[in-house]
């Protein structure tokens, strides 16, 4: 369990002061300067042995991604951008940072940007954030006013920051229709290379990382990488915050260290499963782009919440939002449901995404309810291999998880619905679709 005063989000509920006085008694903008003053490659190698990886999905270590930018600045100027669009469903992490600890990520923008040579960043913000779009502007005008931020600042390194808010687009929270995006342009993600820490926004190059992964960058500088990488376990380190929804008791958003055990996680925070542990039915570890886990012995009872803790599941992490299932669930409806939503949000630009989208919802709902042949099981696992890895961007892939996880775990469930809708069709004297019967 993680110590108090390991703690990096003191203010994650709201309970005191989000404003500037009240995150400098919570110790931000503590001797800003003389970490900036340690210079770019001080602070890019702090951050690296710190073992930090990226907090918005794919984990990829922030130390090393910003080693990827040029090392001098060019004709062209350099620019940090921060995703904070938010929308995988389940996740409800970084929206707690914006309205309760802006500042947090306010001054972790400053020191990014000079690990960067970055004249300037830009927070993309999710459109239906009203209220958190406000509360960060706020903090940033204060940061201007107290001349933390901008030309001439206090803390001797000139930097400007911007809030740009989004329209509500699931897919504007991929790094490349995040930029497109921002350029003003519709939000579809463009073919990588080039990588945007050579062409990124407006052509320059660009990092773009996630609200924790910056919000944390402060403690680390601060308290020292060593002290980062000595939370949870190699290549797993740090604090995290875990968002745990659905059939709980409590549902909550939590700070916790990485690689806690799913049940503590579960049982210490959120009450328990309903119904008791022995009631649990699945989880999804990282947000609903995610396979499943199933309960028992090999599944949820010894998961440990961290990057490989759940690739040895078969899973990810993603953004730890963790959605639990109890047995009261339908599965195979939930993933149809999961799937309607990724056919809702496809871009539309590369065919296997857009067609295939469709193409797994409608095969998921008939099979939810029986309506289905046993070989269209295969068929629909042949299908998500399809999409998987043939398109531009990882919304393919992340729409395609999910179902493999279901037909991964719970096929005997799919083939006891189709099997009971034929008998339940010959009971009722009904006349079989001659599917079912070539089936048999
Ligand atoms: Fe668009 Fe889907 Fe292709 Fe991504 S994978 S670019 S969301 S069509």
């Amino acid at each position: 369990m993680l110590d108090d005063k390991d703690r990096i989000f003191k203010n994650l509920y709201g309970l005191h002061d989000w404003g500037l006085e009240g995150a400098r008694k919570r110790g931000s903008w503590d001797g800003t300067k003389a970490i900036l003053d340690k210079g770019r490659d001080a602070i890019v190698n702090e951050v690296k042995a710190s073992g930090l990886r990226g907090r918005g999905g794919a984990g990829f270590p922030t130390g090393v991604k910003w080693s990827f930018m040029p090392k001098t600045v060019g004709d062209r100027p350099h620019y940090l951008v921060v995703n904070a669009d938010e929308s995988e469903p389940g996740t409800c992490k970084d929206r707690e940072i914006l309205r309760n600890d802006p500042h947090l990520l306010v001054e972790g923008c400053l020191i990014a940007g000079r690990a960067m040579g970055c004249t300037a960043g830009y927070i993309y913000v999710r459109g239906e954030f009203i209220r958190e779009r406000q509360r960060l502007q706020a903090a940033i005008d204060q940061a201007y006013e107290a001349k933390l931020l901008g030309k001439d600042n206090i803390n001797g390194y000139d930097f400007d920051l911007y809030v740009h808010h989004g329209a509500g687009a699931y897919i504007c929270g991929e790094e490349m229709a995040l930029l497109e995006s921002l350029e003003g342009k519709k939000g579809q993600p463009r073919l990588k290379p080039p990588f945007p820490a050579n062409m990124g926004l407006y052509g320059c190059p660009t990092t773009v990382n996630n609200v924790e992964s910056i919000a944390v960058v402060p403690d680390i500088m601060r308290r020292g990488g060593a002290w980062f990488a000595g939370i949870g376990r190699p290549n797993n380190t740090g604090t995290k915050l875990y968002c745990i929804s659905g059939h709980v008791e409590r549902p909550c958003t939590v700070e916790e260290t990485l690689g806690v055990p799913l049940r503590e996680l579960i049982e210490t925070h959120c009450g328990g499963v309903r119904g008791g542990w022995d009631n649990l039915l699945a989880v999804i570890p990282g947000g609903s782009s995610m396979p499943l886990i199933p309960a028992g012995p090999t599944g949820c009872d010894d998961l440990l919440m961290d990057f490989d803790g759940c690739a040895k599941h078969k899973s990810a992490l993603g953004t730890a939002a963790v959605i639990v299932m109890d047995k009261s669930t339908d599965i195979i409806r939930a993933m149809a449901r999961i799937s309607y939503f990724y056919k809702h949000e496809s871009c539309g630009q590369c065919t296997p995404c857009r067609e295939g989208m469709g193409w797994m919802w409608r095969v998921l709902t008939r099979m939810a309810e029986g309506r289905a042949q046993r070989r269209e099981i295969d068929m629909l696992f042949d299908v998500t291999k399809q999409i998987e890895g043939h398109t531009i961007c990882a919304f393919g892939d992340g729409a395609a998880w999910p179902v493999q996880g279901l037909l991964r775990h719970f096929r005997p469930e799919i083939e006891r619905r189709i099997d009971e809708y034929v008998r339940n069709s010959d009971s009722r004297g009904a006349v079989r679709e001659p599917t079912q019967v070539a089936a048999e």
